[in-house]
């Protein structure tokens, strides 16, 4: 029986839509179509997890789209064949044309989640999201919509929060935020990557460049430096952290050397930090590339909901 008073220490959201969706990308580039998947069911399989207490969004509305994309790329990317050029997709495959709906259905992910975490104040998951390349008016890298923007610039029409941080983890930069928000002085963009697509400076922004085959150590001891300068005075309501794996040794596009057990050291320091500010936490997939990708966001996972935090 569900109980209200229970104490939750993370939420988790999926839909069976970020499958079907991806299941079109077919066998393009090194993806694990079932990366969220096999997530979803070793959380069940270890008792972490009941399916029942899974959150799962609708897709956002065209509406939604509109709060960070121009109308005519929103009337562009209506057309498949377009998506697929841009991503640079088989273009012979039919099933790309379910991929607008695969952004939709994520995006609806990372709403329900940043409504769930703005509300009740919890860490949530969404097993995928984190689209940090999309722009206004552009796809690129594999994002077509961008999930994060559109979370902020609704929360913020609804009046729950208005100063945001985006902590970005990725191996790649979060180009698409960055500019998205250069002249906001209410979203704090925090990147520490290998591969830089732009440079902006700004006062609320902070973007590390590392070296491509950087380990646990040097990563680890970076990261504490930077977030305890960049965390210090910027005040968020809310946190989007995008946990992306593509930092792991194993990783087949990335090349940094982050060993498993840095990657969860890595994770958890950034979850304690936040959670220590008593500040709202959604936590989204990001990259991560190869069969092994799955296993670093599972840990994450499994470490929140076994309440060792
Ligand atoms: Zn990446």
């Amino acid at each position: 029986m569900w109980n209200p008073f229970k104490k939750e220490y993370a939420k988790i959201v999926f839909s069976v839509d970020y499958i079907y969706g991806l299941s079109s990308v077919g066998e393009h580039q090194t993806f694990d179509i079932m990366r969220f998947k096999k997530i979803r069911d070793q959380l069940v399989a270890d008792k972490l997890l009941k399916r029942r207490n899974i959150l799962r969004p609708d897709p956002c509305t065209t509406d939604d789209l509109r709060l960070v994309h121009t109308n005519s790329y929103i009337k562009r990317i209506q057309d498949p064949q377009y998506v697929n050029r841009m991503l640079k997709l088989d273009e012979t495959n039919l099933f790309y044309n379910s991929i607008l709906e695969y952004f939709k259905a994520v995006t609806g992910g990372t709403l329900l989640a940043s409504a769930y975490a703005l509300k009740w104040n919890i860490p949530v998951f969404n097993l995928g999201g984190g689209y940090h390349h999309a722009h206004a008016d552009k796809g690129e890298g594999f994002c077509l919509v961008n999930d994060v923007a559109i979370a902020i610039q609704k929360f913020r029409k609804l009046g729950w929060g208005q100063r945001y941080m985006i902590i970005d983890l990725d191996y790649h930069q979060g180009n698409g935020n960055l500019l998205y928000f250069q002249n906001d002085p209410d979203v704090y963009t925090f990147s520490m990557h290998a591969d830089t697509w732009v440079e902006i400076e700004r006062p609320q922004n902070r973007d590390i460049l590392l070296p491509s085959n950087c380990g646990d150590k040097e990563y680890l001891s970076v990261l504490e430096q930077e977030m305890n300068h960049s965390c210090m005075d910027f005040k968020p309501d809310m946190v989007f952290y995008i946990a992306g794996s593509d930092t792991y040794e194993k990783d087949t596009l990335g090349d940094m050397n982050l060993s498993r057990e840095g990657m969860l050291k890595r994770n958890m320091f950034v979850f304690r930090k936040v959670r220590k500010k008593k500040l709202p936490l959604v936590i989204l997939a990001g990259g991560g590339y190869g069969l092994d990708s799955w296993q670093v966001y599972y840990d994450f996972i499994a470490q929140c909901l076994s309440r060792k935090q």
